[in-house]
């Protein structure tokens, strides 16, 4: 079966992904409902009872709609940093009135690795505005995929944590000029731009162009703005970028989307 990873989610209106070797499926982040993750994990081929865990990136509610929900049906594991489960438990709180109880909460510490079945996780810190935001790198079957999303720019230790990763998830949010001429207020557009935001596709062109190492055989653009984004514009941005490194022979560059799953990418 080998390593995989499944895009059921990806944008400002819900993220969420299954990273699997043969023996461990992991759910990233649980952003949809739970009606639709099942839903879209089944198209995918992927049974929802057979999740080993979920692991959370942070409170935002693009990453933890379905959560409570998730986690009652399935009754596994949810993984979180302690400060990401205060925030998420306080933001619940504050709009339900009651305090949401998880049957198996796993605190990670960022910078720490930990073990989800044959699965190696090593979450790492990434900036952007949430309590104690994570990015993630998986290691099983002697294949490491590197997954970050939502972050303002790559940092020194993001880009180290980076290096050798056989699969890339990354974001690429918004297109400066969309972004700058587009309908949110301004507030909002410097809140996107700023350095605890997100990534635009300059940013990450300037990533593939000065940092990366050119290892990895997909390139997954995530994240996309639907207000302050094309598809083929993220597409062309880092095709660019990666053409300059001779890449483009090893990496084939997908973009995750929102409304539906990807088919799964196998490595
Ligand atoms: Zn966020
Ligand atoms: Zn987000």
């Amino acid at each position: 079966m080998g390593v995989s990873v499944s895009m059921l989610a990806s944008g400002s209106r819900g993220n969420s992904a299954i990273v699997a070797s043969a023996r461990t499926r992991i759910l990233v982040d649980a952003g949809i409902s739970c009606r639709e993750t099942f839903k879209r994990m089944k198209t995918v081929g992927e049974d929802p009872h057979s999740l080993s865990a979920i692991l959370i990136t942070h409170e935002h509610s693009d990453h933890i709609y379905g959560l409570a929900t998730l986690a009652k049906k399935l009754h596994v594991p949810v993984f979180m940093t302690g400060a990401t489960h205060q925030a998420w438990a306080r933001a619940v709180c504050d709009e339900q009135g009651e305090k949401p109880q998880l049957e198996k909460f796993e605190r990670f510490e960022s910078g720490h690795r930990f073990q989800v079945g044959d699965i190696e996780v090593k979450p790492f810190t990434i900036p952007h505005d949430a309590a104690d935001p994570v990015g993630f790198t998986f290691r099983a079957e002697g294949i490491k995929l590197g997954f970050v999303t939502d972050l303002g720019y790559v940092p020194v230790s993001v880009r180290d944590h980076l290096r050798g990763c056989d699969a890339l998830v990354m974001e690429s949010n918004h297109d400066l000029e969309m972004l700058r001429v587009g309908p949110y207020p301004w507030a909002v557009k410097q809140r996107v731009m700023s350095r605890v935001g997100h990534l635009s596709n300059v940013a990450l062109a300037d990533f593939f162009i000065n940092d990366y190492d050119n290892g990895a055989t997909f390139v997954v653009l995530a994240h996309l703005s639907e207000q302050n984004n094309h598809p083929e514009i993220a597409r062309r941005e880092a095709e660019k970028a990666l053409a300059t490194r001779g890449g483009l022979f090893n990496n084939r560059v997908v973009l995750a989307l929102q409304s539906e799953a990807l088919e799964p990418i196998r490595l």
